[in-house]
C-alpha cells in the first residue's frame, strides 16, 4: 500500500496547491515508472528527485541538482515519499506552507532499473532500502545512467545522506551544465517567474 501519512502530516492541504495524493497516470510514460525533477524555489533553491517504487515517489532533495559529469559527486538528502500525482505539481506553494516557493517540472520521463547484468534485478525498493540504486532515466535534459548511493544512515535528529552521481556511459558529458543552461519547465516551458507571475494574475 502507498504511505503518504507524512506527506499528509507536514502539509494542509486545504491551503496548498499541491496533490493531495491519489493515483496518476502519465500519457509521457507509456506505462512505464517514472521519475521527475521538480526546481524549488523554496527558502533555499533546491531539486527534488523522485522515482516511482510501490505506488509512490521516493524523493531526494538535492541542491545542486544533477550533474551530466560523472566526476560531480551531488550532495542528495532522503525526504518523505510524495503521492504519484506529485509529478505533474507546477505551481507556487503559499507564504507560510510547508515548502513556500516556486515549483517548476525541470525534468521528467520513464526509468527503468539499471542494477547488475542480469535479468532479474533486485527492485528499486530493495535497492533504495539498502543505500545503493542504480536506474537508467530517460528525461529530456538528463538521460543514462545514474546512482544513489547513502553516505550516512537516518538517526534522531538528521535525515538520510545520499550522493547522487552520474554513470560513466554514452550520455554522461562533462561539458553540459543542464542545471545552469536549460532553466525552464519541460511540462510547460515556463520559467520560475513566469509561474509566479501566472499564479499572481489568477489571484
Ligand atoms: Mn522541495
Amino acid at each position: 500500500m502507498p504511505d503518504t501519512r507524512s506527506y499528509e502530516q507536514i502539509r494542509d492541504l486545504d491551503e496548498t496547491p499541491e496533490p493531495s495524493g491519489g493515483d496518476a497516470d502519465f500519457d509521457w510514460a507509456d506505462g512505464r515508472p517514472i521519475f521527475v525533477i521538480q526546481k524549488h524555489d523554496a527558502s533555499n533553491l533546491h531539486y527534488d528527485v523522485r522515482l516511482e517504487a510501490a505506488g509512490v515517489l521516493k524523493s531526494w532533495v538535492v541542491p545542486k541538482g544533477p550533474s551530466t559529469d560523472p566526476s560531480d559527486q551531488r550532495f542528495a538528502r532522503a525526504t518523505e515519499d510524495h503521492p504519484l500525482a506529485y509529478a505533474e505539481f507546477e505551481g507556487v506553494i503559499p507564504e507560510g506552507e510547508y515548502g513556500a516557493g516556486t515549483v517548476l517540472i525541470w525534468d521528467r520521463g520513464a526509468y527503468r532499473n539499471a542494477k547488475g547484468d542480469g535479468d532479474d534485478p533486485p527492485p528499486v525498493t530493495d535497492q533504495i532500502r539498502d543505500g545503493h540504486v542504480s536506474v537508467w532515466l530517460e528525461g529530456q535534459k538528463v538521460s543514462g545512467g545514474y546512482a544513489l548511493i547513502r553516505t550516512q544512515e537516518d538517526d534522531d535528529d538528521r535525515d538520510e545522506r545520499w550522493l547522487l552521481v552520474k554513470m560513466d556511459d554514452d550520455e554522461a558529458d562533462a561539458r553540459r551544465k543542464p542545471t545552469s543552461t536549460e532553466p525552464k519547465s519541460v511540462a510547460t516551458g515556463h520559467t520560475l517567474d513566469e509561474i509566479r507571475d501566472e499564479e499572481g494574475s489568477d489571484g
